[in-house]
């Protein structure tokens, strides 16, 4: 009963990061404390019905980079990626799980501008206005940096949209990977500064609503 119980709330918590804006996701984690490690203990269940995890992958192509570049981890979770590369890490989620996040609103970190070499969104693309993050993220990544995004591939309806929607915000595609059942990964190079008026239009992913098991 009580497995049920946890695992409708992990659907329900879960359906709200999706749809609604990151304000109102923030403001669900601090009015209710336990909803975070409700939903992190899902999602981590969730994690190992997959054939793969999309963190891995992003982990071993840093791993080939100079440990001297700097990330941005945003929607970190359980900050994988800091606790297995050398690389200075800024980890950021809405709550933390582990003591190396840093508690924000990912649509505002607190980075200075042009200071990160790469900036990964790892399964983390949740609000509605994702536009504002991949804002914040070109605000905080040099000329030149990297952005990679790894996503549930049924969240897409229109990839050419998406990656249109990027390239808007000042984002040239270097490489995609949408061939995989699961996910679809995206490497991105910051060209241009994003304005913050941008109309981002093609942005929009579907919310990844898990059954009821
Ligand atoms: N990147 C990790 C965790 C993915 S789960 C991994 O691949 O394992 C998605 C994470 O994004 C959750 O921890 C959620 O709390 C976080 N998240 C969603 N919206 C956010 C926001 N607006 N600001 C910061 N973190 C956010």
């Amino acid at each position: 009963m009580e497995q049920r119980l946890e695992s409708a709330r992990f659907r329900y918590i879960n359906e709200v990061l999706y749809t609604t804006s990151s304000g109102e996701a923030k403001r669900m984690f601090r009015q209710d404390p336990q909803a975070f490690s409700i939903y992190h203990r899902g999602f981590t269940a969730q994690v190992q019905r997959w054939p793969a995890n999309p963190v891995d992958a992003i982990i071993s192509y840093i791993r080939h980079k100079p440990a001297s570049l700097v990330l941005a981890d945003f929607g970190c979770g359980d900050c994988k990626i800091a606790l297995s590369l050398k690389n200075k890490v800024h980890s950021f989620d809405l709550a933390p799980i582990c003591d190396r996040v840093t508690v924000c609103d990912m649509a505002n970190v607190p980075l200075k501008d042009g200071t990160v070499d790469i900036a990964v969104f790892c399964l983390s693309l949740m609000g509605t206005n994702l536009g504002d993050f991949l804002v914040e993220a070109n605000r905080v990544l040099v000329m030149g940096g990297i952005l990679k995004i790894a996503e549930v591939a049924s969240r897409f309806e229109n990839v050419r949209n998406f990656m249109g929607a990027l390239s808007s915000l000042g984002f040239k595609l270097v490489t995609k990977d949408t061939e995989n059942s699961h996910f679809y990964s995206f490497e991105f190079e910051k060209i241009a500064e994003a304005s913050e008026r941008v109309n981002a239009g093609g942005l929009e992913l579907r919310p990844c609503l898990y059954k009821k098991r």
